[in-house]
């Protein structure tokens, strides 16, 4: 399932650039105005349903915090479960965790041990807002695999392409941005 260019404008207007956030030199992609925007949302999430329907997918894993928004939402569509991977510190359960660098310092996320465990081998979607330099997806994805369980696809509504993030990943596993920023 192609998104027709139509569609594909509709959710990239509704997409905010916000310049010098957090800090200087970075635009800062806001999809809180594509969330609160029905047509735009609707959009963008019927046709994550109809890409992802043919996958045979057990879970979504999304990551912390607004890959959380798009990934449970999908996972209810699809009639399948799903699983935060957070920020170091937030699960209270048994977890395994990955570390990754960075612009300045490390960052840890985590996941409980038995997220997947439901299912041997379960097919698992990550799903985030945005990939960038890929630092966090490729530490979602190494988490994933940790569990036992297969990280399918990656899949982002956001993919800098002037970044080497989307390159990274594919070494580790399919990468899906639905729009591509140059
Ligand atoms: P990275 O690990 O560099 O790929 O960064 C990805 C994470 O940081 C995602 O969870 C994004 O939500 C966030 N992020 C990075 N750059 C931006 C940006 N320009 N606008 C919005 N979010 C961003």
């Amino acid at each position: 399932m192609k998104l027709s260019s139509i569609e594909k404008k509709i959710i990239e207007n509704s997409i905010r650039d916000i310049k010098d956030f957090p800090k200087p030199g970075i635009v800062f992609k806001d999809i809180t105005t594509l969330l609160n925007d029905r047509e735009a949302y609707g959009v963008l999430m019927n046709h994550l349903y109809q890409k992802y329907k043919e996958y045979e997918l057990d879970f979504i894993a999304g990551i912390d915090a607004r890959g959380f928004i798009f990934g449970a939402a999908l996972a209810q569509m699809l009639g399948i479960g799903f699983v935060p991977l957070r920020k170091k510190g937030k699960l209270p359960y048994t977890t395994i965790s990955q570390k990754y660098s960075l612009e300045y310092g490390v960052d840890e996320i985590e996941v409980h041990i038995d997220a997947f465990s439901k299912i041997p081998h379960a097919r698992v979607l990550l799903i985030d807002d945005l990939i960038a330099t890929g630092g966090t997806a490729n530490a979602a994805a190494e988490l994933i695999k940790q569990t036992g369980a297969e990280c399918v696809e990656a899949c982002f509504i956001l993919g800098l392409t002037f970044l080497d993030g989307i390159k990274n990943l594919q070494n580790q596993t399919s990468v899906y941005a639905v729009i591509e920023v140059n």
